[in-house]
């Protein structure tokens, strides 16, 4: 693999460990060349995936978007990195498995949202403002309250007990 820095492609592996669950393999590389050091993954692709854009424009699909997107989203949150990684490569996953040849950013967005839901509710709402472009206050207190009713909802279907006591049948 040729080196970042300085272009040298004899670049040495010092290291190499799976990652993400065993979904990757984790490379420590050294450049001979200039001494830098850097870190390369090899995942695996079932298929080249196609984003299209909602201007109809269509582009290669870009892991390290998506990542950076999830990134920006849980900044300071308890989530720790492999965490996101092995989100990314599940949504990456359920993409691929969808067999089209194009895949429309809306949806990737989608699967990115259920995914933070999943995962943390503050990442979430930063995520949707971004991704549904919210304007205004406004735009957010409708938006929480759409999740506040579907937590509710969630809650009733884990623990319906809890949420809505059944009565007790009269002696
Ligand atoms: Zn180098």
């Amino acid at each position: 693999m040729r080196c970042p820095f300085c272009g040298y492609l004899e670049t040495q592996v010092k290291d190499s460990r799976p990652a993400e669950d065993s979904a990757a393999i984790r490379r420590r590389r050294s450049c001979p060349s200039c001494g830098a050091r850097f870190t390369s993954y090899e995942r695996v692709q079932l298929r080249e995936l196609m984003v299209r854009k909602s201007n109809g424009e269509v582009e290669v699909f870009a892991r390290d978007k998506l990542y950076k997107s999830m990134f920006v989203a849980l900044k300071k949150r308890p989530i720790d990195d492999d965490k996101v990684e092995r989100t990314v490569n599940s949504i990456i996953r359920q993409l691929e498995l969808l067999g089209e040849n194009e895949i429309p950013t809306d949806l990737i967005g989608k699967k990115t949202m259920d995914a933070l839901y999943s995962m943390d509710r503050v990442a979430y709402v930063r995520y949707a403002s971004v991704y549904q472009d919210f304007r205004d206050t406004g735009d957010f207190t409708d938006f929480i309250r759409e999740l506040q009713s579907r937590l509710k909802e969630d809650m009733k279907a884990i623990s319906p007990e809890i949420v809505l006591p059944a009565k007790k049948p009269k002696e």
